[in-house]
């Protein structure tokens, strides 16, 4: 999705200083060298290709209108693939017009084919209104782009359904409305030629797992009508593109990875703020408050400068050396905070200096928005501390600096801000500063994981039995299902039938499986985990959002500060009854993180490899949870208020998980003493969760973990990883593919950062349930060593 406006920078009369001479100066700042890493990535020159032949001339000819002269190498080598026939992905980075890749062919074939449709699938509304406003710019005859979703006027839906050739949706609005409503959409769907699927690294995990069976419900249609429509699919950067892709569609998927669009040159810099002196760090956190029999636990003690102080300097410098600078914070809060103290640093320097610097954050109307971009544009704003919400928002690029606070959790989000930096014929700077976690500690010591080949996949699992059934409720309504379908579904469709029919959901006749029932099954593709809860704002009664069942009891216990938008609010009941969660908009200076108590069996083994002394496995798990307290921690500085107690049922789940086994011998040997086992187990469990968002793109909120010195079970020491969404969403699936890499990731994030006994950085988990006691560094290192050297690569 490229935008449609971008606002860009005009070249300043004063260059100001190079990224190189900026960079040495603020390293130079502090005591230690913070910098792990610089890499220059180089402008990079476009490689054109000429129009494909069977490209029609008036559809050069509106291209060149817009601007674009001729495809790049990768577009049309994506273009030609999908115009012969073949399924593909165009996974390359951002701004690399993936659109005109899609857009060729399909307009091609709309031009040469008067009856030909598409149709096109954005994971957002807005990303669709923008597709749709370039699609309409070209003012192609009888093309007809229009808009579908939740907000198109009644009155205009049937004329779109008529006419439009080009529709613009999101897999929502085909789940609930197009698929349901398909005798109505018959032409259409008879005629189409093409699906774009965009953004389409976005559906992952179990929405993920929804969506590519909508996409086979809609491949089913298509065929009942006679038609087998081409997939084109637009990705970010990631490993793996077409496995995914094919996952998602269900169909053999070409990749093109090629980048052949030009950039400019960006100096990157790898930033890890220092550790504190250690008479300071006693002073800088204050221990847990202890409750629930955690009297002594250490807790979480912070013994790194936080990455939004670090950020907060970092940016006050740049703006002090007339640097147009943007910087990245992954809360509200925290951007606030990086600007108060950027302003208050930048006034004790020059009174009125601090001015020049301004908080941006989701929320704010759309004229508020664009005049702090005016500001900045025309340099009356230097310095502005910005939520994610400019990703997907109105465009801002051309920067002088970028200032990522932490890893934005995936390669695309990192590039796709690291994209603001950077002005033709003009070299920038961007700088991630590492927060005190595993993956961002691992990040900024191997920067080939950044800018080497990606290892990152979209995971997904179409078989998961509890995105498997509802899905083929919701195809039995669409028309009877046959044993034709079976394939379509795959793995488990069978079983997913057979229990769909012993739950009287489902009535076998020769013909096929039909459903019973009057009502339509209600299924929400981005619902998991129970039945959602609702959050209401008290005084107005108004419904904010809703949180899946599942993660409720994490977000939405009493106490909680939960953001909606970027807005804070603080709940005051969870109603679990009704469904609902009381809240009032409040900004506390503090964050909660709810922590639970866990126990987990194996059910079922689905594969392992036997390695000696170590073992590695794959299987179904039931994993029984309770949240039972929270910590209230400031957000300015990470320090820890205090812990309260909670007192909520207990959780149940079904799921997938990867665990491996070490004897107690090989331990020994290793020099773990068994007094230690537990530590060892437990901070290798912590950093391994750590670490899984590097080979799979989830957050380590979406996955669990369990460690003991013995468990029933496999009656040897531990470690379990599972995925935290009934029924597996991939990760540990991904994470058993991949296990000696990520093993190995995990071992040198722990040995290679710099505290003595354990840090956030490296094995505490600000997550863990046992108040991160006990835990062993050393411990932690040689288990992964004794695994390592064991698991075959
Ligand atoms: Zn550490
Ligand atoms: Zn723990």
């Amino acid at each position: 999705m490229e935008p449609s406006s971008v606002t860009t920078v005009s070249a300043s009369p004063d260059p100001g200083p190079s990224p190189t001479d900026l960079l040495g100066r603020l390293r130079a700042r502090g005591a230690g060298d913070p910098v792990t890493h610089v890499e220059r990535v180089p402008a990079r020159a476009g490689i054109p290709a000429p129009w494909p032949t069977w490209a029609p001339t008036e559809l050069r000819a509106a291209f060149a209108r817009r601007g674009v002269v001729a495809p790049w190498k990768h577009q049309a080598e994506a273009a030609n693939l999908a115009y012969d026939g073949g399924h593909v992905v165009l996974a390359t980075g951002t701004a690399s017009g993936k659109s005109l890749a899609y857009q060729l062919p399909a307009l091609a074939t709309l031009s040469a084919d008067p009856r030909a449709t598409v149709l096109y699938l954005a994971p957002t509304k807005a990303l669709a209104a923008d597709q749709l406003r370039a699609v309409a710019a070209l003012e192609l005859d009888g093309v007809r782009p229009a808009c579908y979703d939740g907000d198109t006027p009644r009155a205009e839906r049937e004329w779109i359904r008529r006419h439009s050739r080009f529709v613009l949706t999101n897999p929502d609005m085909l789940h609930h409305s197009i698929l349901p409503g398909h005798a109505q959409w018959s032409g259409f769907l008879r005629r189409l030629a093409y699906v774009v699927v965009d953004e389409c690294h976005t559906y992952r995990g179990v929405f993920g797992s929804h969506v590519a069976h909508v996409l086979r419900r809609l491949r089913r249609q298509c065929a009942r009508f006679g038609a087998s429509p081409v997939f084109v699919l637009a990705s970010a950067t990631s490993g793996d593109p077409a496995t995914a892709a094919g996952r998602l569609t269900g169909l053999p998927v070409t990749a093109v990875t090629e980048d052949a669009s030009p950039r400019g040159g960006v100096t990157f810099a790898l930033w890890e703020p220092p550790l504190l002196p250690s008479d300071s760090s006693a002073a800088a956190s204050v221990p847990a408050q202890a409750t629930g029999g955690h009297d002594d636990a250490p807790d979480l003690v912070q013994v790194r400068r936080s990455a939004l102080r670090e950020t907060a300097d970092l940016l006050a410098d740049t703006v002090a050396e007339g640097v147009r600078t943007l910087a990245f914070v992954r809360s509200r809060k925290g951007a606030e905070v990086v600007a108060a103290n950027a302003r208050r640093a930048l006034d004790d320097a020059v009174p009125g200096l601090g001015d020049r610097v301004a908080a941006y954050r989701g929320g704010y109307l759309r004229e508020e928005r664009r005049e702090l971009e005016r500001a900045l544009l025309h340099g009356d704003l230097l310095g502005l501390a910005s939520t994610n919400a400019l990703e997907l928002g109105v465009d801002l690029i051309g920067l002088d600096a970028v200032l990522i606070c932490g890893y934005p959790g995936t390669r695309a989000s990192l590039w796709q801000q690291a994209g603001r930096a950077g002005r033709s014929g003009q070299e920038a700077l961007a700088v991630l500063v590492a927060r005190d976690d595993p993956l961002d500690t691992y990040l900024v010591h191997h920067p080939e994981a950044i800018f080497g080949a990606p290892v990152e996949a979209t995971v997904l699992d179409p078989a998961n039995p509890y995105v498997l059934a509802p899905q083929l409720a919701c195809a039995a309504v669409e028309a009877p299902l046959t044993s034709a379908d079976l394939a379509l579904f795959g793995d488990g469709a069978k079983e997913a039938i057979d229990e769909l029919v012993a739950a009287g959901a489902l009535r076998q006749r020769p013909t096929g499986w039909y459903w019973r029932h009057r009502e339509r099954p209600e299924v929400d593709l981005r619902g998991e985990g129970g039945a959602p809860v609702c959050v209401v704002e008290s005084a107005t009664g108004r419904l904010l959002g809703t949180v899946d069942g599942g993660s409720s009891h994490f977000l939405l216990h009493a106490g909680a500060v939960y953001l909606h938008q970027g807005v804070s609010y603080v709940v005051d009941e969870l109603d679990l009854a009704d469904g609902c969660a009381l809240v009032h908009a409040e900004e506390p200076d503090w964050s909660t993180h709810a922590r639970d108590v866990t126990d987990l069996s194996v059910v079922s083994v689905r594969s392992y490899v036997d390695a000696g002394p170590v073992g590695m496995f794959l299987g179904e798990v039931d994993v029984t949870s309770q949240v039972v307290s929270y910590q209230r921690r400031r957000i300015a500085t990470g320090e820890v208020i205090d812990t309260r107690p909670l007192d909520l049922p207990t959780r149940e789940l079904r799921t997938v998980a990867v665990w491996f086994t070490l004897s107690p011998q090989s331990l020994a040997s290793a020099g773990v003493q068994s007094a230690d086992v537990p530590g060892a187990l437990h901070a290798a469990e912590h950093s391994a969760i750590g670490l899984l968002p590097l080979m799979a793109t989830c957050d380590r909120w979406d996955i669990g973990g369990l460690s003991t010195a013995v468990h029933p079970d496999t009656e040897a020491p531990t470690v379990f990883v599972y995925d935290g969404h009934p029924g597996g969403a991939g990760f540990a699936e991904r994470a058993y593919g991949t296990a000696s890499a990520w093993l190995r990731a995990t071992r040198d994030a722990i040995a290679e950062c710099g505290c003595e006994t354990g840090c956030p950085s490296c094995v505490q988990s600000p997550k863990c349930g046992n108040g991160n006691n006990p835990l062993s560094k050393p411990g932690a290192i040689r288990v992964l060593d004794v695994v390592l050297a064991n698991l075959p690569a």
